[in-house]
């Protein structure tokens, strides 16, 4: 969860980099101004190389990262992309924006997109995919990667909460055709607002940049003003600032997700002399090195989810989004979302039994870098009275 909790002089250093050099707050242009520094260029070639993909594009958001690597596939109001019913509301929403029809799949014991409803919902109208890997568990990707192959379908990793995971050895987010990161102030690392975009081909790459610089093609030949363009796009562009910041931020990683797995495991450690405990912990898939944002248990149903939450609370542990915040979370709830509405007969409600039912009986632990000898006294103290419930 927590890059804001990492944030120290060194981004300021690297902020203050930019006033010294010229106070250019532009990726592009002002060559005489700025010195030669380009902070977004310099955070794009450290992330790719980081993750050993071939291409990445900064962006503003990691909402915006989904909407820009859609706007390469060039979809039409009748094609659908799927992707799974437990996320944030923005992959749907990115849908949206792109002119397609959003579809959810249900979840599975990982609690992300279920290989096997996946199959159900493809059909001839089926353009693409977005896989979520959610609140830092990645997905069944052998699986979901092998359907997308063999139905001809691009496969787009929403990595919003999987940034560092990794699932047999590969990052998350350079697994399917593009990954899209987030760097929001509640994420792994962060630039305040931010996203970015792997992609594994040049020419998706290049669309994506040029659509999200108004159809800007930077052609070296000539000035920005007198640049060349095939199709009109959009403004999504990551500032200088932002860049600077995602600099310092991108080195913290490692040891952000190294804390977030034992802070992770301390506290199931604790977990596991409580006697009496009837729990399960969620899923992750073999070969997979998950981030941890958070840690999710499963009790014995969704009455006692709710009376944990409570004793959980009363010791001074939050929940995070499960079992309370599925409003922002589930599609279950987004009747406002009236084309997803429409594709789901009309009955979001009911359209996801069997992830309800594991959503409902889940509590969600959000882990936090710096985690002290206190908070896992409380956790053991709400624990012991939840396993006497
Ligand atoms: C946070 C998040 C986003 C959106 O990122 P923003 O940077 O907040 O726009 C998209 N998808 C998922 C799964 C997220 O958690």
């Amino acid at each position: 969860m927590p890059g804001y909790e990492l944030i120290d002089k060194k981004e300021l250093k690297e902020i203050n980099k930019i006033f010294k050099n010229g106070s250019v707050f532009f990726r592009h242009g002002f060559e005489k101004l700025r010195k030669n520094s380009y902070k977004v260029k310099d955070f794009e070639n450290k992330f790719k190389k980081l993750f050993k993909s071939n291409y990445a594009l900064a962006v503003t958001s990691g909402t915006a990262a989904l909407r820009v690597a859609l706007s390469t596939l060039n979809l039409k109001k009748t094609d659908e992309v799927i992707t799974q019913c437990f996320t944030f509301v923005a992959t749907v929403e990115a849908i949206v924006e792109s002119g397609a029809v959003p579809v959810c799949t249900e979840i599975d014991k990982t609690l992300n997109m279920d290989p096997n409803d996946l199959i159900k919902k493809i059909n001839n109208k089926t353009k693409a995919v977005i896989v979520v890997h959610m609140l830092g568990v990645p997905a069944e990707m052998t699986e979901i990667r092998k359907i997308c192959k063999r139905k001809k379908l691009v496969l787009i990793e929403d990595t919003a909460w999987g940034c560092g995971g990794k699932y047999n050895n590969k990052f998350l987010g350079t697994i399917g055709r593009m990954g899209t990161f987030s760097f929001d102030h509640a994420k792994s690392i962060t630039t305040g607002e931010g996203g970015m975009i792997l992609f594994q081909k040049k020419r998706d790459y290049e669309l994506a940049k040029a659509w999200h610089d108004h159809g800007h093609e930077n052609n070296p030949k000539v000035p920005r003003w007198e640049d060349t363009r095939k199709s009109s796009g959009f403004n999504f562009r990551m500032t200088e600032l932002q860049g600077a910041i995602g600099l310092v931020q991108i080195e913290k990683l490692n040891k952000l997700i190294k804390k977030q797995r034992s802070n992770s495991f301390k506290i199931l450690k604790q977990l596991k002399n409580i006697p009496n405990l009837n729990i399960t912990v969620r899923a992750t898939p073999k070969n997979s090195y998950s981030t941890f944002d958070s840690l999710i248990l499963h009790v014995k149903n969704s009455k006692f989810a709710k009376k944990s939450r409570e004793i959980l609370i009363s010791h001074e542990i939050g929940t995070k989004i499960l079992p309370e915040a599925t409003l922002w979370h589930f599609a279950k709830n987004w009747s406002h979302i009236k084309n997803l509405k429409k594709k789901h007969k009309n009955n979001l409600k009911k359209s996801f039994p069997k992830s309800s039912e594991i959503l409902d009986k889940s509590i969600s632990i959000p882990i936090n870098y710096n985690m002290n000898k206190k908070f896992l006294k409380n956790i053991k103290m709400a624990f012991e009275k939840i396993a006497n419930l």
